[in-house]
Protein backbone atom coordinates (compact mmCIF):
# COMPACT_ATOMS: atom_id res chain seq x y z
CA UNK A 1 0.00 0.00 0.00
CA UNK A 2 1.49 3.28 -0.44
CA UNK A 3 1.76 5.85 1.56
CA UNK A 4 3.45 9.44 1.42
CA UNK A 5 6.08 11.16 3.64
CA UNK A 6 9.23 13.23 3.82
CA UNK A 7 12.70 11.97 2.90
CA UNK A 8 16.44 13.30 2.45
CA UNK A 9 17.43 11.79 -0.77
CA UNK A 10 20.96 12.88 -0.67
CA UNK A 11 23.12 14.06 2.16
CA UNK A 12 23.12 18.19 1.35
CA UNK A 13 19.45 18.40 0.31
CA UNK A 14 16.52 19.40 2.12
CA UNK A 15 14.18 16.87 2.90
CA UNK A 16 11.56 16.28 -0.18
CA UNK A 17 7.79 15.01 -0.45
CA UNK A 18 8.53 11.24 -1.11
CA UNK A 19 5.80 8.17 -2.13
CA UNK A 20 7.08 4.81 -0.91
CA UNK A 21 5.22 1.14 -0.12
CA UNK A 22 4.13 -0.73 3.12
CA UNK A 23 3.82 -3.82 3.19
CA UNK A 24 0.16 -5.12 3.81
CA UNK A 25 0.26 -6.67 7.37
CA UNK A 26 0.87 -9.83 8.19
CA UNK A 27 -0.75 -11.99 10.48
CA UNK A 28 1.75 -10.75 13.47
CA UNK A 29 1.52 -6.88 12.48
CA UNK A 30 0.17 -3.96 13.47
CA UNK A 31 -0.76 -1.13 10.95
CA UNK A 32 -0.75 2.31 12.28
CA UNK A 33 -1.57 5.98 11.19
CA UNK A 34 1.25 8.25 12.41
CA UNK A 35 -0.27 11.06 14.57
CA UNK A 36 2.90 12.68 15.99
CA UNK A 37 6.40 11.82 15.46
CA UNK A 38 9.56 13.50 17.08
CA UNK A 39 12.60 14.58 15.53
CA UNK A 40 16.16 12.93 17.07
CA UNK A 41 19.30 14.15 16.65
CA UNK A 42 20.36 11.22 15.26
CA UNK A 43 17.37 11.93 11.90
CA UNK A 44 19.75 14.64 11.74
CA UNK A 45 22.72 13.04 11.38
CA UNK A 46 21.39 9.93 9.30
CA UNK A 47 19.65 12.17 6.81
CA UNK A 48 23.04 14.61 6.85
CA UNK A 49 24.95 12.09 6.03
CA UNK A 50 27.43 12.63 9.38
CA UNK A 51 27.74 9.34 10.39
CA UNK A 52 28.14 7.23 6.83
CA UNK A 53 26.22 4.42 5.98
CA UNK A 54 22.75 6.54 5.19
CA UNK A 55 21.00 4.57 2.84
CA UNK A 56 18.60 7.40 0.36
CA UNK A 57 16.11 8.00 0.14
CA UNK A 58 16.28 8.35 3.83
CA UNK A 59 12.58 9.08 5.55
CA UNK A 60 13.95 9.41 9.44
CA UNK A 61 11.90 9.26 12.21
CA UNK A 62 11.78 6.53 15.15
CA UNK A 63 9.68 8.52 17.54
CA UNK A 64 6.79 7.57 16.53
CA UNK A 65 2.65 7.87 18.19
CA UNK A 66 -0.05 7.03 16.11
CA UNK A 67 -3.37 5.02 16.08
CA UNK A 68 -4.09 1.40 15.21
CA UNK A 69 -5.92 1.19 11.34
CA UNK A 70 -5.57 -2.93 11.29
CA UNK A 71 -4.42 -5.70 13.08
CA UNK A 72 -3.12 -9.18 11.66
CA UNK A 73 -4.99 -12.50 12.33
CA UNK A 74 -2.42 -13.63 14.95
CA UNK A 75 -2.40 -10.22 17.06
CA UNK A 76 -3.89 -10.16 20.22
CA UNK A 77 -2.43 -7.49 22.12
CA UNK A 78 -2.97 -4.76 20.07
CA UNK A 79 -6.61 -4.01 18.78
CA UNK A 80 -7.95 -1.24 16.27
CA UNK A 81 -8.67 2.39 17.28
CA UNK A 82 -5.63 1.86 20.15
CA UNK A 83 -2.74 4.19 20.86
CA UNK A 84 0.52 3.25 20.11
CA UNK A 85 4.21 3.95 19.89
CA UNK A 86 6.66 2.63 17.52
CA UNK A 87 10.47 3.71 18.92
CA UNK A 88 14.05 2.75 16.99
CA UNK A 89 13.33 -0.52 16.27
CA UNK A 90 10.98 -2.46 14.38
CA UNK A 91 13.15 -6.04 14.38
CA UNK A 92 15.37 -8.45 15.48
CA UNK A 93 16.71 -12.22 15.42
CA UNK A 94 14.23 -12.88 18.24
CA UNK A 95 16.66 -15.70 19.51
CA UNK A 96 19.96 -14.15 20.56
CA UNK A 97 21.42 -14.12 24.25
CA UNK A 98 20.43 -10.06 23.68
CA UNK A 99 17.14 -11.03 22.14
CA UNK A 100 16.63 -13.55 24.87
CA UNK A 101 16.88 -10.83 27.76
CA UNK A 102 14.82 -8.49 26.37
CA UNK A 103 17.59 -6.42 25.01
CA UNK A 104 17.11 -6.41 21.29
CA UNK A 105 18.93 -3.15 20.60
CA UNK A 106 21.86 -5.31 21.14
CA UNK A 107 20.78 -8.42 19.14
CA UNK A 108 23.79 -10.32 17.99
CA UNK A 109 22.17 -12.52 15.41
CA UNK A 110 22.80 -10.34 12.33
CA UNK A 111 21.29 -6.74 14.92
CA UNK A 112 18.20 -5.07 15.67
CA UNK A 113 16.59 -3.55 12.39
CA UNK A 114 16.42 -0.11 12.50
CA UNK A 115 13.21 1.91 12.29
CA UNK A 116 14.54 3.67 9.49
CA UNK A 117 18.17 3.12 7.41
CA UNK A 118 17.68 -1.09 8.67
CA UNK A 119 17.18 -3.68 6.07
CA UNK A 120 13.62 -4.34 4.81
CA UNK A 121 12.97 -7.92 5.87
CA UNK A 122 9.40 -7.57 3.78
CA UNK A 123 9.75 -5.42 1.23
CA UNK A 124 13.62 -5.51 -0.09
CA UNK A 125 15.44 -2.78 0.37
CA UNK A 126 15.85 -0.31 3.28
CA UNK A 127 13.64 0.62 6.20
CA UNK A 128 11.16 3.84 6.47
CA UNK A 129 10.78 5.94 9.43
CA UNK A 130 8.26 8.16 10.93
CA UNK A 131 8.29 11.05 8.93
CA UNK A 132 5.09 9.51 7.07
CA UNK A 133 1.51 9.03 7.52
CA UNK A 134 1.48 5.55 8.26
CA UNK A 135 3.54 2.35 9.02
CA UNK A 136 3.57 -1.09 9.43
CA UNK A 137 5.14 -2.76 12.72
CA UNK A 138 5.61 -6.33 14.00
CA UNK A 139 3.32 -6.60 17.52
CA UNK A 140 6.69 -7.52 19.30
CA UNK A 141 7.73 -3.87 18.43
CA UNK A 142 4.85 -1.61 19.20
CA UNK A 143 4.04 0.16 22.65
CA UNK A 144 0.91 0.78 24.46
CA UNK A 145 0.71 4.28 25.13
CA UNK A 146 -1.89 5.42 28.04
CA UNK A 147 -1.06 8.62 28.38
CA UNK A 148 -3.88 11.30 27.99
CA UNK A 149 -4.86 12.34 24.76
CA UNK A 150 -3.78 15.66 24.81
CA UNK A 151 -0.20 14.69 25.56
CA UNK A 152 0.31 12.61 22.69
CA UNK A 153 2.69 14.97 20.67
CA UNK A 154 4.69 15.18 23.57
CA UNK A 155 4.72 11.28 24.39
CA UNK A 156 6.54 10.82 21.29
CA UNK A 157 9.98 11.81 21.88
CA UNK A 158 9.58 9.14 24.84
CA UNK A 159 10.31 6.59 22.36
CA UNK A 160 13.78 7.25 21.68
CA UNK A 161 14.88 10.39 24.41
CA UNK A 162 12.92 8.83 26.98
CA UNK A 163 14.57 5.13 26.69
CA UNK A 164 17.92 6.11 25.81
CA UNK A 165 17.91 8.21 29.23
CA UNK A 166 16.01 6.02 31.18
CA UNK A 167 17.74 2.63 30.50
CA UNK A 168 21.60 3.72 31.99
CA UNK A 169 19.24 5.14 34.66
CA UNK A 170 18.19 1.63 35.43
CA UNK A 171 21.12 -0.24 34.47
CA UNK A 172 23.65 1.56 36.54
CA UNK A 173 20.73 1.33 39.27
CA UNK A 174 20.47 4.89 40.11
CA UNK A 175 19.00 5.08 43.89
CA UNK A 176 17.14 7.89 45.36
CA UNK A 177 19.80 11.08 46.41
CA UNK A 178 22.07 9.95 44.21
CA UNK A 179 23.72 12.91 42.68
CA UNK A 180 23.82 13.00 39.02
CA UNK A 181 25.02 15.06 36.35
CA UNK A 182 23.32 15.26 32.84
CA UNK A 183 25.56 16.47 30.00
CA UNK A 184 23.61 18.78 27.04
CA UNK A 185 20.30 20.11 27.72
CA UNK A 186 18.46 19.17 24.35
CA UNK A 187 15.94 16.09 23.63
CA UNK A 188 17.89 13.34 25.51
CA UNK A 189 19.21 15.36 28.46
CA UNK A 190 16.24 17.67 29.30
CA UNK A 191 14.15 14.05 29.14
CA UNK A 192 17.13 12.60 31.56
CA UNK A 193 16.88 15.37 34.10
CA UNK A 194 12.82 14.73 34.40
CA UNK A 195 13.36 11.04 34.61
CA UNK A 196 16.53 10.98 37.11
CA UNK A 197 14.72 13.56 39.30
CA UNK A 198 11.85 11.79 39.82
CA UNK A 199 14.12 8.74 40.67
CA UNK A 200 14.90 10.58 43.40
CA UNK A 201 18.24 11.65 42.31
CA UNK A 202 19.98 15.04 43.01
CA UNK A 203 20.71 16.09 39.56
CA UNK A 204 22.89 19.13 38.45
CA UNK A 205 22.65 20.54 34.46
CA UNK A 206 25.99 20.79 32.36
CA UNK A 207 25.36 23.24 29.45
CA UNK A 208 26.85 25.38 26.79
CA UNK A 209 24.05 27.49 27.42
CA UNK A 210 23.67 29.33 30.08
CA UNK A 211 20.20 31.20 28.74
CA UNK A 212 19.15 27.80 29.68
CA UNK A 213 19.75 27.83 33.60
CA UNK A 214 16.21 28.80 34.67
CA UNK A 215 14.96 26.39 32.03
CA UNK A 216 16.92 23.61 33.70
CA UNK A 217 15.98 24.01 37.52
CA UNK A 218 12.18 24.38 36.00
CA UNK A 219 12.89 20.76 34.54
CA UNK A 220 14.14 19.18 37.94
CA UNK A 221 17.78 20.37 38.14
CA UNK A 222 19.01 21.26 41.57
CA UNK A 223 22.05 22.63 40.40
CA UNK A 224 23.23 23.76 36.61
CA UNK A 225 26.86 24.42 35.70
CA UNK A 226 28.07 26.19 32.54
CA UNK A 227 30.51 23.62 31.18
CA UNK A 228 32.51 25.89 29.23
CA UNK A 229 33.69 27.73 33.08
CA UNK A 230 36.74 26.07 33.49
CA UNK A 231 36.62 27.07 37.41
CA UNK A 232 33.55 26.00 37.76
CA UNK A 233 34.07 22.78 36.52
CA UNK A 234 37.01 22.09 38.32
CA UNK A 235 34.87 23.11 41.74
CA UNK A 236 32.88 20.43 40.49
CA UNK A 237 35.60 17.59 41.43
CA UNK A 238 34.82 14.09 42.93
CA UNK A 239 31.02 15.25 43.42
CA UNK A 240 28.85 13.06 40.77
CA UNK A 241 27.88 9.30 41.81
CA UNK A 242 26.90 9.45 37.41
CA UNK A 243 26.54 11.24 34.44
CA UNK A 244 25.12 10.95 31.35
CA UNK A 245 26.41 12.60 28.20
CA UNK A 246 23.76 13.11 25.56
CA UNK A 247 26.23 15.79 24.13
CA UNK A 248 25.97 15.33 19.94
CA UNK A 249 29.34 16.76 19.31
CA UNK A 250 33.10 16.16 20.04
CA UNK A 251 34.09 17.44 23.41
CA UNK A 252 36.69 16.74 25.90
CA UNK A 253 35.41 13.92 28.22
CA UNK A 254 38.25 14.51 31.38
CA UNK A 255 36.49 17.86 32.78
CA UNK A 256 33.20 15.46 33.14
CA UNK A 257 34.88 12.34 34.79
CA UNK A 258 36.78 14.79 36.66
CA UNK A 259 33.65 15.50 38.54
CA UNK A 260 32.86 11.80 38.99
CA UNK A 261 33.57 10.34 42.39
CA UNK A 262 35.33 7.20 43.08
CA UNK A 263 33.73 4.25 41.27
CA UNK A 264 31.50 7.12 39.54
CA UNK A 265 30.62 6.10 36.35
CA UNK A 266 30.00 8.41 33.34
CA UNK A 267 27.72 6.81 30.18
CA UNK A 268 27.80 8.31 26.76
CA UNK A 269 24.85 8.27 25.05
CA UNK A 270 25.62 10.93 22.00
CA UNK A 271 27.31 10.01 19.37
CA UNK A 272 29.43 12.87 17.65
CA UNK A 273 29.93 12.94 14.27
CA UNK A 274 34.32 13.31 15.18
CA UNK A 275 34.88 11.04 18.27
CA UNK A 276 35.84 12.56 21.47
CA UNK A 277 39.66 13.14 22.07
CA UNK A 278 40.85 10.25 24.04
CA UNK A 279 40.37 10.84 27.98
CA UNK A 280 42.86 11.16 30.22
CA UNK A 281 43.74 7.62 31.63
CA UNK A 282 45.20 8.73 35.33
CA UNK A 283 41.44 10.64 35.58
CA UNK A 284 40.01 7.60 35.29
CA UNK A 285 42.81 4.83 37.53
CA UNK A 286 43.35 7.16 40.26
CA UNK A 287 39.37 6.94 41.27
CA UNK A 288 38.23 3.53 39.92
CA UNK A 289 35.93 5.55 37.53
CA UNK A 290 34.51 4.10 34.43
CA UNK A 291 33.29 5.53 31.42
CA UNK A 292 30.73 3.09 29.30
CA UNK A 293 27.90 3.51 26.75
CA UNK A 294 24.56 2.48 26.41
CA UNK A 295 22.31 2.01 22.94
CA UNK A 296 18.22 3.00 23.22
CA UNK A 297 16.87 0.04 25.58
CA UNK A 298 14.71 -3.07 25.22
CA UNK A 299 10.97 -3.18 24.16
CA UNK A 300 10.09 -4.69 27.62
CA UNK A 301 11.68 -1.83 29.20
CA UNK A 302 10.18 1.01 26.74
CA UNK A 303 7.25 -0.33 28.46
CA UNK A 304 8.54 0.55 31.42
CA UNK A 305 9.55 3.39 30.70
CA UNK A 306 6.36 4.64 29.17
CA UNK A 307 4.61 3.20 32.33
CA UNK A 308 6.90 5.21 34.52
CA UNK A 309 6.54 8.33 32.63
CA UNK A 310 2.58 8.05 33.12
CA UNK A 311 2.66 7.57 36.38
CA UNK A 312 4.76 10.04 37.28
CA UNK A 313 2.99 13.03 34.52
CA UNK A 314 6.46 12.85 32.52
CA UNK A 315 6.12 13.83 28.94
CA UNK A 316 8.59 15.66 26.86
CA UNK A 317 8.65 20.07 26.49
CA UNK A 318 7.78 19.86 22.62
CA UNK A 319 7.64 22.21 20.15
CA UNK A 320 5.15 21.14 17.64
CA UNK A 321 6.13 22.17 13.88
CA UNK A 322 4.34 21.12 10.75
CA UNK A 323 6.04 18.67 8.52
CA UNK A 324 7.25 21.08 5.65
CA UNK A 325 9.45 22.96 8.29
CA UNK A 326 11.57 20.28 8.95
CA UNK A 327 14.88 21.36 7.66
CA UNK A 328 14.54 24.68 9.60
CA UNK A 329 14.17 22.50 12.64
CA UNK A 330 17.47 20.61 12.00
CA UNK A 331 19.44 24.03 10.96
CA UNK A 332 17.97 25.56 14.45
CA UNK A 333 19.17 21.50 16.42
CA UNK A 334 22.55 22.48 15.03
CA UNK A 335 22.63 25.26 16.86
CA UNK A 336 20.94 23.72 19.92
CA UNK A 337 18.06 26.36 19.67
CA UNK A 338 14.90 23.32 20.73
CA UNK A 339 13.22 23.56 23.87
CA UNK A 340 13.58 20.42 23.87
CA UNK A 341 12.40 18.39 21.03
CA UNK A 342 10.64 19.08 17.72
CA UNK A 343 7.78 17.30 17.21
CA UNK A 344 5.79 17.01 13.59
CA UNK A 345 2.39 17.02 13.77
CA UNK A 346 1.58 14.81 10.73
CA UNK A 347 -2.27 16.34 10.12
CA UNK A 348 0.44 18.81 7.96
CA UNK A 349 1.43 16.03 5.68
CA UNK A 350 -2.03 14.44 5.24
CA UNK A 351 -3.07 17.76 4.68
CA UNK A 352 -0.55 18.29 1.92
CA UNK A 353 -1.55 15.18 0.19
CA UNK A 354 -5.14 15.95 0.26
CA UNK A 355 -4.76 19.53 -1.32
P1 LIG B 1 20.03 17.68 20.78
O1 LIG B 1 18.61 17.89 21.11
O2 LIG B 1 20.64 18.40 19.65
O3 LIG B 1 20.86 17.94 22.14
C1 LIG B 1 22.24 17.87 22.21
C2 LIG B 1 22.73 18.89 23.22
O4 LIG B 1 24.15 18.79 23.31
C3 LIG B 1 22.49 20.33 22.83
O5 LIG B 1 21.22 20.80 23.16
C4 LIG B 1 23.56 21.08 23.61
O6 LIG B 1 23.13 21.26 24.95
C5 LIG B 1 24.69 20.08 23.63
N1 LIG B 1 25.70 20.43 22.62
C6 LIG B 1 25.52 20.57 21.30
N2 LIG B 1 26.67 20.92 20.69
C7 LIG B 1 27.60 20.93 21.64
C8 LIG B 1 28.99 21.18 21.65
N3 LIG B 1 29.66 21.50 20.52
N4 LIG B 1 29.65 21.11 22.83
C9 LIG B 1 29.00 20.80 23.95
N5 LIG B 1 27.67 20.57 24.00
C10 LIG B 1 26.98 20.62 22.86
O7 LIG B 1 20.32 16.14 20.45
P2 LIG B 1 19.57 14.82 21.03
O8 LIG B 1 18.46 14.46 20.12
O9 LIG B 1 19.35 14.99 22.46
O10 LIG B 1 20.70 13.73 20.77
C11 LIG B 1 21.95 13.83 21.41
C12 LIG B 1 22.91 12.80 20.87
O11 LIG B 1 22.48 11.50 21.28
C13 LIG B 1 22.99 12.73 19.34
O12 LIG B 1 24.33 12.48 18.97
C14 LIG B 1 22.11 11.54 19.00
O13 LIG B 1 22.45 10.95 17.77
C15 LIG B 1 22.45 10.64 20.14
N6 LIG B 1 21.45 9.59 20.43
C16 LIG B 1 21.93 8.43 20.94
C17 LIG B 1 21.05 7.43 21.29
C18 LIG B 1 21.58 6.17 21.92
O14 LIG B 1 20.86 5.18 21.93
N7 LIG B 1 22.77 6.17 22.47
C19 LIG B 1 19.69 7.60 21.09
C20 LIG B 1 19.23 8.81 20.58
C21 LIG B 1 20.12 9.80 20.25
P3 LIG B 1 23.52 22.58 25.76
O15 LIG B 1 22.97 23.74 24.99
O16 LIG B 1 22.85 22.36 27.07
O17 LIG B 1 25.02 22.59 25.88
ZN1 LIG C 1 16.63 8.96 18.49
Amino acid sequence: MQTHGYAAHSADTPLAPFTFDRREPGPTDVAIDILFCGVCHSDLHTARGEWGGTLYPCVPGHEIVGRVTAIGSEVSRFAVGQTVGVGCMVDSCGHCPSCDDGEEQYCTGGGFVGTYNGQDKHLGGHTFGGYSAHIVVDQGFVLRVDHDEKDLAAVAPLLCAGITTYSPLRHWKLAPGQKVGVVGLGGLGHMGVKIAAAMGAEVTVFTTSPDKRDAALALGAKDVVVSRDAEAMAAQAGRFDFILNTVAASHSLDPFLNALKRDGTMVLVGVPEEAHPSPSVGGLIFRRRSLAGSLIGGIAETQEMLDFCRDHGITADIETIPMQAIDQAYDRMVRSDVKYRFVIDMQSLRDEVAA
